[in-house]
């Protein structure tokens, strides 16, 4: 059988969560990531620009894609370690990410219940360091196995090569260097469920249960993301399209002084504090605004939603206004964090 997949003038409308037109000169579906050492042994993969897509849940198509899409279709999961206390679970990229979460509770392995529900594939979990609800994927990731297209080889890369922050890696930054073969995440059997997170403890309370198990946070973290974020399926959308803005400590709280229910959190070191972007965008009044097709979610103010033809273009164009009112009205500029492909932010 072979292991690729070649489609020419593929249309990626069902491939990405806003559901936006889109087109690529070229989908390339690999069954098996051995081989892309002889994929991109040809010109067009090796010179051209390539674009890895898994579920299309972070990015947003402004344009078609420039080159070459390349689709990963691995869907192993399997315990490559165990010593009975913690064990290493290694899923090929492929592999849908809320599946990967349900198979290790399922196994007894505690650590990405936290993350449950977050849509998309393994292999982009790394990318931009998924985190929700308190934790974040580096903090249970243990290797990340790539195909590094400035070597032409396969690499192994720890943690510390992977250089996460928040929503940020090595990949994110240098998104033409690695295609994401597989992960190694590194999971507990008695591990603390982590409950700081407002809003899980309450829902864990009214589920009436008081010493949850991880498979039990895991439950709860899924209640309460049905109930706040659209899902794609019916309402197309990117989850957040903006970070939380890191800014320094003098202009947090100057704002926070003048904005007594700002949310502000730590922020990446000392000197610096991390803004609530939904608060920002809708004490400027852009909650539930809707302009053709093109709108924000009623429900989250971080969430750009297409409410059936919007263009890519449109939501951009929408997206840009957004960040302009917030740097007017506050002094603090909004980075997107889908990544946009066919225009710059
Ligand atoms: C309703 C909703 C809720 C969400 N909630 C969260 C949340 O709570 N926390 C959070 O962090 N994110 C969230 N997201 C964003 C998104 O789900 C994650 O970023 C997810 O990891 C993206 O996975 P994907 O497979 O869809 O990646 P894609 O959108 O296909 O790609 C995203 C980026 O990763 C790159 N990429 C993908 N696969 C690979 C690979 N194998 N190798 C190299 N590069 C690759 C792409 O080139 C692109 O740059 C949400 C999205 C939606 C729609």
């Amino acid at each position: 059988m072979a292991s690729f997949r070649i489609v020419e003038n593929a249309r990626l409308d069902a491939r990405n969560t806003f559901g936006v037109r889109a087109c690529a000169p070229m989908l390339v579906e690999v069954a098996d990531a051995g081989a892309l050492p002889e994929l991109f042994g040809y010109a067009m993969l090796r010179d051209g620009p390539v674009l890895v897509l898994g579920g299309g849940s972070n990015l947003l198509f402004a344009g078609d894609a420039p080159g070459t899409v390349l689709a990963l279709g691995g869907q192993q999961i399997r315990i490559v370690e165990d010593d009975g206390q913690r064990a290493v679970v290694r899923a090929d990229a492929g592999v849908e990410w809320h599946a990967l979460v349900l198979w290790t509770l399922g196994h007894g392995l505690a650590g990405l219940e936290n993350l449950a529900l977050i849509p998309g594939t393994v292999g982009a979990a790394p990318i931009q360091n998924i985190g929700a609800y308190g934790v974040e994927v580096r903090e249970h990731l243990h290797v990340v196995e790539a195909f590094d297209r400035s070597s032409g080889e396969m690499a192994r890369l720890d943690r510390a090569a992977c250089a996460f922050a928040y929503r940020d890696s090595l990949f994110k930054r240098d998104p033409d260097r690695y295609v994401v073969t597989a992960v190694e995440f590194e999971l507990g059997r008695d591990a603390q469920p982590r409950l700081d997170y407002a809003g899980l403890g309450d829902e864990l309370h009214a589920m009436g249960i008081d010493a949850p198990r991880a498979s039990q946070v895991a439950e709860a973290v899924c209640r309460i993301r049905r109930r706040k974020l659209p899902d794609p399926a019916v309402l197309g959308n990117a989850g957040s399209f903006f970070k939380n803005p890191i800014v320094p400590s003098a202009q947090a709280e100057a704002l926070k002084a003048a904005h007594a229910s700002l949310p502000m959190f730590a922020g990446s070191d000392d000197a610096t504090r991390k803004l609530s972007a939904a608060w920002l965008i809708d004490a400027c009044g852009w909650k539930g605004f809707r302009e053709g097709d093109a709108g924000v979610a009623a429900s989250h103010a971080l969430v750009l939603v297409n409410h059936g033809h919007a263009s890519g273009a449109q939501l951009l164009d929408l997206a840009r206004r957004i960040a302009a009112s917030v740097h007017e009205r506050f002094g603090v500029a909004l980075e997107p964090e889908p990544r946009i492909i066919g225009a710059a932010w």
